[in-house]
């Protein structure tokens, strides 16, 4: 089951809730260090499995493609191992986005 921040801080000592406590007094550079360190983290691991078949992504392979979407300052990131896998993806937001656009327009 996955921690949530509200678990992690039920957790932890005292020592260590008064050091997290000083840090944000401080603008909290040490948890926003720690917070960027473990989301770089995560996009490396995401960055070596398609996210349409999961097969592992071959570092230097000529077919992988990676696509960048959404607003600048929360764009997301999606690799593929294939030229299909891309196409196959490409279809279903497309088709999500047409569903929610009926959804829309059909009135209530
Ligand atoms: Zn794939």
């Amino acid at each position: 089951m996955p921690v949530t921040v509200k678990d992690m801080i039920e957790r932890l000592d005292y020592d260590d809730l008064l050091k997290i406590k000083k840090d944000l007094d401080d603008g909290g550079i040490h948890m926003n260090r720690l917070v960027k360190e473990k989301i770089k983290q995560h996009l490396l691991m995401h960055r070596r499995i398609c996210v349409v078949c999961q097969n592992e992504i071959e570092p230097y392979s000529t077919n992988n493609y990676t696509l960048l979407f959404g607003p600048e300052d929360f764009k997301k990131k999606a690799t593929f191992c294939a030229l299909d896998c891309l196409q196959y993806f490409l279809n279903q937001m497309k088709e999500k986005k047409e569903g929610m656009k009926i959804e829309k327009e059909t009135p209530e």
